[in-house]
């Protein structure tokens, strides 16, 4: 792929160095950063705003896909309803597989003493 120039630092970078807007190259990562960073400097009060909306589209977003989410989290436990009991069975056999080993260990020890 051809490099492409920024044309705020003039620099000449590989396309993966730029920031796309709206598929097309707008200015290198560094010179985006730069941008953002001056931006939130001389606008504090919008990216406050900005900060705001977007957590409230979050939380919104949260809110909307919760019944989904429910909804799964049930089919889910209906669809294993073993699955904590078989945890739990699992469990126990490797902690006393693990036990087992560790008294052998100890005993081996003992012994070589
Ligand atoms: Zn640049």
């Amino acid at each position: 792929m051809d490099n492409l120039i920024c044309k705020t630092c003039g620099r000449e970078l590989p396309a993966d160095q730029f920031h796309f807007s709206k598929g097309r190259p707008w200015r290198c990562k560094e010179c985006f950063n730069q941008y953002q960073r001056d931006y939130f400097k001389k606008h504090p009060q919008k990216t406050k705003e900005y900060n705001d909306k977007y957590r409230e589209r979050r939380l919104r977003y949260y809110a909307d896909h919760k019944e989904q989410r429910d909804a799964h989290n049930k089919e889910y436990k209906e669809n294993h309803p073993d699955y904590w009991k078989e945890w739990h069975i699992k469990n126990r056999e490797h902690r006393s597989a693990y036990q087992k080993e560790y008294r052998r260990k100890r005993k081996q020890q003992a012994n070589s003493i």
